[in-house]
């Protein structure tokens, strides 16, 4: 699944192609993309709308419309929004076609994307409820991380997956924030000590800024509107390397299971949190 730095290369390479641009016509496809919403009634609404910016927040790219309104596209698995450059690419599931002979295609092999059009408060409101802060903004750090983390006994791997205490980090990211920072993700993440909640917000910001810098993680489908691949994978230093030794210790990194997805660990670099109940040990001194 995409995740922020995907999300990210899609938003700045689709930008020059629509802001300012007028929806002269809306073409949705699949009925499923929009789920409840009657397909030939999003076409109408968009259609004469101009896309005044384009945003991102978490996974989601916003489509800002002036009339006040936002269409929110999630991407899930396989959407992306593609600008072709000569026949009609594959899986197209809706097609802009835009002012000054645009034309912006929405494309999603598994059909898992959403889009959602909404009142801009509808959707402020859609987006506050599903997502935490932006670990890539300037206000983002370990007092962030302190205060979403304070008395939860969550592995931290979990915790930082949780599109509702972090936007934007999945599996990938997760993995390779937390190798940096020396974090094993089975640690409960309300126990983490103050110097580990630093490593950990400095980490997250290296891996998802290298990531928008490398246009994205071009594994499975993912492609940018142009059809360009990302180069970050290159760069991933645990993920999907079990096998392999550690870029910093040389120990081999294995593959394990944390909060349910496959977790790529050094095992040196990120020892296993001890068990609470061994620290308190059957020693008690008493005064004779
Ligand atoms: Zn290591």
């Amino acid at each position: 699944m995409p995740e922020l730095p995907e999300v990210e290369t899609v938003r700045r390479r689709l930008l020059p192609h629509v802001e300012g641009r007028q929806i002269v016509a809306a073409d949705v496809r699949d009925a499923r993309l929009v789920g409840r919403d009657d397909p030939r009634r999003v076409e109408e609404r968009l259609t004469g709308r101009t896309i005044v910016s384009l945003d991102r927040r978490g996974k989601y790219l916003l489509l800002r419309l002036d009339g006040g309104e936002t269409l929110v596209s999630h991407l899930r698995m396989t959407g992306n929004w593609l600008v072709p450059t000569g026949d009609e690419p594959p899986h197209a599931r809706a097609v802009l076609t835009l002012s000054e002979g645009g034309t912006v295609v929405y494309a999603d092999a598994r059909r898992f994307g959403t889009w959602d059009l909404l009142t801009d408060a509808e959707a402020d409101a859609y987006l506050a409820a599903r997502l935490g802060p932006e670990p890539i903004a300037e206000s983002f750090d370990a007092g962030v991380l302190l205060a979403a983390f304070a008395g939860r006994t969550a592995p931290v791997k979990a915790l930082v997956l949780d599109q509702r205490v972090l936007a934007g980090v999945g599996n990938i990211y997760a993995d390779e924030a937390l190798h940096r920072a020396c974090i094993h993700p089975d640690q409960p993440a309300g126990r983490l000590r103050h110097a580990q909640l630093v490593g950990l917000a400095e980490s997250l910001r290296f891996v998802l800024e290298e990531g928008i810098r490398q246009q994205g993680a071009s594994i499975r489908d993912f492609r940018d509107p142009g059809g360009g691949y990302g180069s970050m994978q290159e760069s991933f230093r645990v993920y999907g390397r079990d096998g392999e030794p550690c870029p910093a210790c040389g120990t081999v990194i294995i593959k394990t299971r944390c909060a349910g997805r496959g977790t790529h660990i050094c095992p040196a670099c990120q020892p296993k949190p001890r068990r609470r109940g061994m620290r308190r040990g059957p020693v008690t001194l008493k005064p004779l």
